[in-house]
């Protein structure tokens, strides 16, 4: 493909976008293909000859939307929201030309240098303190990670870096295994299954803990459980405090995990993973301010803290400060440093390589800074508001209608409610729901009881979507308690 054509195809491909994001509410929601739809639609090798674009442009609406998902449309409501916005799309493209692989610092200095850069701004609409900003000369600074996952498995992994040299140092006869073996880290039952998971790849123990009946997180639960396993001989190095679970977007009490973690000297992460980008608004901050007061006036400056705050509307976002003085302990964890690899400026400017798994890294601070710029704080502290608004504007309409219940209270966009009854028919209820292929929801289970979450997904969400999700699961409503009462 020449210019011209990159030119011609690029500009239609941009039009299609438009147009699939301006009319994405005419399109059914979820898909009705079944599995394996999609090869008989394509041939069975790829072309010995080019084919023209043009084509591939007519395959798009022929072969791809037919199986997509839209994740984008109002009438979108599973799971959590995901970032898109118009600048995203188009620093993908630049990202896509430029096309480096900025594992260090010299591998691509703008990709290194723009994403510390944007992690400090990102970090200082958070109204983190200073020291968590590599502005701040320290050892504080922000990393964008793939995924949440990813995250919460490199912040164990540094964890247990940090829990092995600690206590060799103490204790230099003991092995690394017989160490490992001794580790021990906490999770709620409400945390997510990433957290398990970072438990099982990295070779750890993890305890899931029972939250109390508001589903958070207790102190005295975490302090509990570090007293019996110290007891048992076990070394406590790891909690994960959730701001904003997947089920019921409930937050853990950070104010007293925090001090818990502090005296034990646990590595606390805080995965915040769908609630965390709200707190760029100052009235949904204070939670995590009050935290880091706790924590940095504490005795001990030797507790680490990650924070993961992706759903900006540029995508995927973790941020991770070190509290602790002495080596940063991921940077240490994960350095392997062969020729190769090594150049002259080592040293004064991160080596991204070393904060992640991957080696490779895509230039993704791009999108942040045309993100940021593009629609200013102003509107992205909007634009949460006015998804918790609709949020709770969807409450209201449940609230008015005695057939239904709300399950869980209502802190962001997320509205978790049932109707009253049993299981089966609350099962039964979102089955005949998501069939009726207007608007998309997953339920979900805390202590045996199933209800649905609602959650305000689409950045184009606007009150007359809410009203149309609303009618649809009134008349599901209707039709299914008519049918029961047949
Ligand atoms: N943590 C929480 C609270 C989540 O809600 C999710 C996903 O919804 C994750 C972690 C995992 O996210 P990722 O797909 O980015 O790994």
């Amino acid at each position: 493909m020449e210019a011209n054509q990159f030119k011609a195809f690029g500009k239609e491909m941009i039009d299609y976008v438009a147009g699939y994001l301006e009319n994405i509410r005419d399109r059914r929601v979820v898909p009705t293909v079944e599995p394996g739809y999609l090869r008989p639609l394509i041939p069975e090798k790829a072309p010995e000859k080019p084919d023209k674009w043009e084509d591939v442009m007519a395959d798009i609406e022929r072969v791809i939307m037919p199986g997509v998902t839209h994740w984008h449309s109002p009438r979108f409501h599973a799971y959590f929201p995901t970032g898109n916005s118009y600048p995203a799309i188009v620093a993908d493209i630049l990202s896509g030309a430029i096309a480096c692989i900025g594992f260090t610092w010299i591998a691509s200095p703008a990709c290194t240098e723009l994403e510390v850069v944007m992690l400090d701004w990102l970090g200082k609409m958070l109204g983190l303190p200073e020291e968590f900003l590599a502005c701040s000369g320290g050892k504080g600074g922000g990393v964008i990670q793939g995924t949440a996952s990813e995250a919460t498995l490199v912040a164990l992994l540094g964890a247990k870096a940090r829990a092995i040299a600690r206590v060799k140092k103490e204790q230099p006869e003991m092995s690394d295994a017989d160490i490992v073996s001794k580790l021990v880290g906490y999770t709620s039952s409400q945390s997510h299954s990433s957290v398990e998971r970072a438990g099982l790849l990295g070779g750890v123990k993890l305890r899931s803990l029972l939250p109390d009946e508001t589903n958070r997180l207790r102190g005295e639960t975490l302090e509990n459980a570090i007293k019996e396993d110290l007891d048992a001989g076990l070394i406590p190095f790891y909690a994960v405090n959730t701001l904003g679970t997947t089920s019921s977007c409930t937050f853990d009490r950070l104010d007293e995990l925090g001090p818990v973690c502090n005296e034990y000297n646990v590595w606390l992460h805080i995965d915040a993973a769908y609630a965390g980008s709200a707190f760029i608004c100052p009235e949904y901050s204070v939670t995590i301010n009050d935290f880091f007061q706790i924590f940095d006036e504490g005795h001990r400056t030797s507790g680490l803290l990650q924070l993961q705050p992706p759903q900006m509307v540029a995508g995927e976002l973790r941020l991770f400060r070190h509290v602790a003085e002495g080596p940063s302990w991921l940077v240490n964890a994960f350095n392997v440093d062969p020729l190769y690899l090594k150049h002259e400026q080592q040293g004064s400017a991160p080596d991204y390589r070393h904060w992640q798994i991957p080696l490779g890294r895509r230039f993704r601070a791009l999108k942040l800074w045309f993100v940021l710029r593009l629609f200013g704080v102003e509107n992205l502290q909007a634009h949460i508001r006015k998804q918790i608004e609709l949020a709770h504007y969807f409450e209201s309409l449940v609230r008015s209608d005695d057939r239904f219940e709300i399950t869980e209270e209502v802190i962001m966009g997320l509205v978790c409610f049932r109707l009253r009854g049993s299981n089966e028919t609350n099962e039964a209820f979102l089955k005949r729901l998501n069939g009726r292929g207007a608007i998309h929801l997953v339920p979900s289970k805390i202590r045996d009881v199933y209800f649905l979450r609602l959650a305000v997904c689409s950045r184009m969400t606007e009150k007359s979507d809410i009203d149309i999700s609303w009618k649809e699961v009134k008349e599901t409503a209707d039709e299914l308690l008519a049918k029961n009462h047949c």
